[in-house]
């Protein structure tokens, strides 16, 4: 069975203005990658524009109405740093649209795993407020489709992007059926992601915040998921992996100040790959959050579309456990074993 991709040109018709970070060019290095690929062939799976109900399923009616409006509009603002043209609403539908149709192939078994290369991104994007670049929240979209289209009890979203996906987090925050866990730069934009915030309710412990300072590199990032993620999500044991999979914690991003290389998005791609060949027959959709360096884009997608390809290889985590992540195994310790 083959890896999957979504690909598709109209994801660069969503236009934010001159000198914006989130711009079209990020997909053309995604192109690029493409182009000079010579790994195994990869499928590619067509985008199609989310239907309103699917929308629904992870927004309010009242946001879904102000998005569509700016159909109307050659430019609106929706916050300080997020944007749209008269095309956005049709390319935020588009972007939806093309992650449940890769998470459907994957579901179905018509391929094994998949990169879903959209735009705008999502993770910022809460229920009922579009921001931080983000318009529909296409992950938490994906993970209600999952579970109501192919009956999933348990959906795991990883998120490894640079910023804390407020969004992602809010929409689940009480909800047992979905584990949220994000890696991020913290304290840092949009200012949530503590360490202490491990859900509500039902939810509780179902959230799985790893703020980390400026300056971590492939180590940490690696680490924290051998250490304290993968122990996490087998206990969880989804039946489908979701991956916010930004690149702007590679180092030459110019918002972040993480020191992310290729190589790490390797090891995080293995790691989370392992575990769903163990515990999820190996389904798993990578959906592009942010990154903003051309570089650094394209080196991310050759990275984790390599590993994907292969899929789960045989992984020697370290033998003995470090004393590292103390504090995060604290607050996790009433609801996992670690
Ligand atoms: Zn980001």
């Amino acid at each position: 069975m083959r890896t999957a991709i979504v690909v598709d040109t109209r994801y660069q018709e969503h236009d934010t203005g001159a000198g914006h970070p989130e711009r079209p060019e990020r997909l053309l290095s995604v192109d690029r990658a493409l182009h000079e690929w010579r790994g195994s062939p990869l499928e590619r799976i067509s985008a199609r524009l989310a239907e309103e109900d699917e929308i629904r399923l992870a927004h309010t009616d009242d946001l879904y109405e102000r998005i569509s409006r700016t159909q109307h509009m050659t430019h609106a603002r929706i916050d300080a740093d997020t944007t749209t043209c008269d095309r956005s609403f049709e390319i935020a539908l588009l972007a939806a649209g093309g992650v449940l149709e890769l998470s459907d192939a994957v579901a179905t078994g018509s391929c094994r795993n998949g990169f879903a290369f959209v735009r705008p991104p999502g993770h910022h994007a809460t229920s009922g407020q579009a921001m931080g670049f983000c318009l529909f929240n296409n992950v938490a979209i994906a993970a209600r489709h999952l579970q109501r289209r192919h009956g999933y009890e348990r959906i795991a979203i990883i998120d490894w992007d640079l910023h804390h996906g407020n969004g992602t987090e809010a929409i689940f925050y009480d909800d047992p059926s979905v584990l949220y866990v994000s890696l991020h730069q913290y304290p840092f934009y949009p200012g949530t992601g503590a360490v202490t915030d491990t859900g509500r309710g039902s939810g509780l412990g179902f959230n799985v915040n790893v703020p980390f300072g400026a300056g971590v590199g492939d180590e940490g990032y690696v680490l924290a998921l051998e250490e304290v993620v993968a122990p996490v999500l087998r206990q969880f044991a989804p039946q489908f992996l979701l991956v916010s999979a930004g690149f702007d914690c590679h180092w030459r991003d110019p918002l972040g100040g993480m020191q992310v290389t290729e190589q790490g998005f390797v090891g995080m791609s293995r790691v989370l790959l392992q575990v769903a060949d163990d515990v999820a027959d190996g389904r798993l959709v990578a959906v592009l959050e942010g990154g903003y360096d051309l570089d650094a884009m394209r080196g991310g997608t050759e990275a984790v579309l390599d590993e994907l390809t292969h899929g789960a290889r045989v992984h020697a985590p370290g033998t003995h456990r470090t004393h590292a992540f103390d504090r995060l195994r604290q607050v996790l310790a009433p609801h996992w074993r670690l």
